[in-house]
């Protein structure tokens, strides 16, 4: 046994070498002394976790350096860093804050009091998740970084969830859906939300997850290929007109993003003209126009698909201008985003830019920050404070998050998400074709009731089926989703034509 320890301490000291080698080339943007605290916060973090090790083998210290690589690549400041390096050294071993408080700043400590969460004995079961939820808002409304290091941490352990239980597995995929990726949404944090959304759908919908990427791949790479082509065209029309850009790159959509927008307008991979968007990157808003007004002279623009977000900024602070056009050589839809340096920048780490390290970082950037945009959080955080048993509580905070979706399940506990608003007539298409053409009635939460029924947050709900059954005109009243009104359609046209033929 004392040898085996040897050996483990051996190796651990082996792997913390080299992943400090990591960070250290990660960091190199932080003054020397800045790099030198977050040195002394991995050490300290190292030694705190020891030879523990994660459910898939690997040390436990692994973990936080994930999350802190993370923030160090969209350049956070030191304090961020090192709090994401000792997020979970309260928690899970015997080194206490108060001990961290002796080598790390009251700022620092705040920090990570705000992502360590209650612990066990103080309170159980949806108690215990409640008061750490409330607990994560009040602590965000405070300090906006706590948020950025439960997104790392929470990114990490989504691509670490094949090694957990399956149970926990759905539980922690859902709970990154309905609350982290709309957070990161809210905060204008694309880049981080996209990350967790891929990472969690793979959890949520095995069976579908597998066949939808390998459509969309093959959707993809055909595009790119044509991409690339209007890529150099692009870049030549540009320099033919002697605009001034920074950069033209293609990017593809991610998986979750494609599927949300397939499942919630009912629309072909086709008809996805943002599957793989053509971004230019410029200097001025001038710029910007300049080029939108030429994209529209060699492309065919279509109809109604320009948007204009430098004019109108979405809620969350983010601009661009997207216009759709048609590529006359091949006929195909693409959507060109067009935006500054700092959009871009915006686009990506949202409010995460304003903490992004400079030398002396001036106030200014803070007073840049729209306090409207951000209104949600102390909405949330009052939330808490009103009087409502815990479950009102978590159903109440989802539905702030995600105003517009809702989270359904199957008598097999399957989640289904589906627009709020929807039926349970748009629940059983969603769940099958088959299943929507030959429904008669629903149990929802095992009360039978009509198929028009609205659906809530939390809903289970099972359909029941009848091989006779058939859809009928007044059917597409009863849905709400444009998907299963398409469905229904197309099948109302089906019969129609059956029935003229006989
Ligand atoms: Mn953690």
């Amino acid at each position: 046994m004392q040898r085996l320890n040897k050996i483990d301490q051996k190796n651990s000291e082996k792997a913390a070498k080299q992943l400090w080698n990591t960070l250290r080339n990660e960091i190199n943007y932080l003054s020397k002394e800045d790099q030198k605290l977050v040195e002394l916060a991995f050490t300290e973090m190292v030694i705190a976790h020891g030879e523990d090790r994660r459910k898939s083998g690997d040390f436990y210290f692994i973990h936080p350096v994930a999350a802190c690589l993370t923030l160090a690549k969209i350049h956070l400041d030191k304090d961020t860093l090192s709090a994401a390096l000792l997020h979970d050294v309260p928690e899970d071993t015997d080194v206490t804050l108060k001990q961290l408080s002796k080598d790390f700043s009251k700022e620092i400590i705040f920090l990570i009091r705000g992502v360590t969460k209650f612990s066990v004995i103080k309170y159980k079961g949806e108690k215990r998740y409640a008061e750490n939820l409330r607990k994560m808002f009040v602590a965000m409304s405070k300090d906006i970084r706590i948020i950025f290091i439960k997104l790392a941490d929470r990114l990490h352990n989504l691509r670490t969830l094949k090694h957990v239980r399956s149970d926990k597995q759905k539980r922690i995929a859902l709970e990154s859906l309905e609350i982290y990726a709309p957070i990161a949404e809210r905060l204008g944090m694309s880049k981080l939300r996209g990350e967790i959304e891929d990472a969690a759908f793979p959890f949520l919908y095995p069976e579908k997850y597998k066949e939808f990427v390998r459509i969309s791949d093959l959707e993809i790479n055909r595009r790119k290929k044509i991409a690339d082509r209007l890529i150099k065209k692009t870049n030549k029309i540009l320099e033919q007109n002697k605009i001034p850009y920074e950069n033209i790159f293609g990017r593809a959509k991610k998986y979750y993003s494609i599927y949300k927008k397939l499942e919630t307008k009912g629309k072909n991979l086709e008809e996805v003209y943002d599957l793989i968007a053509l971004r230019i990157v410029t200097y001025s808003i001038d710029d910007c126009y300049q080029i939108l007004s030429i994209i529209h002279n060699n492309f065919r623009p279509i109809e109604g698909r320009v948007k204009d977000y430098i004019a109108n900024p979405k809620e969350n602070g983010y601009r661009s201008i997207h216009t759709s056009v048609v590529d006359p050589d091949t006929n195909e839809s693409f959507e060109f985003q067009i935006r500054t340096e700092e959009m871009h920048e915006y686009a990506e780490y949202g409010i995460a830019v304003h903490w992004v390290y400079k030398d002396g970082v001036e106030e200014s950037e803070l007073e840049k920050i729209n306090p409207e945009h951000f209104k949600w959080i102390s909405e949330i955080v009052d939330l808490g404070k009103q009087k409502m048993d815990e479950t009102d509580y978590i159903k109440k905070v989802k539905l702030d998050l995600f105003n517009d979706r809702i989270f359904v399940m199957t008598p097999k506990g399957d989640v289904i998400d589906l627009q709020k608003g929807a039926t349970a007539l748009d629940f059983a298409f969603k769940v099958h074709e088959k299943v929507g053409q030959q429904a008669t009635m629903v149990k929802i939460n095992n009360k039978l009731t009509k198929l028009n029924t609205k659906l809530h947050n939390g809903d289970t709900v099972e359909i029941i089926t009848d091989k006779k059954q058939k859809p009928n005109y007044e059917w597409i009243n009863w849905v709400y989703t444009k998907l299963a009104k398409r469905k229904i359609r197309t099948k109302l046209r089906k019969d129609q034509l059956e029935n003229d033929d006989s």
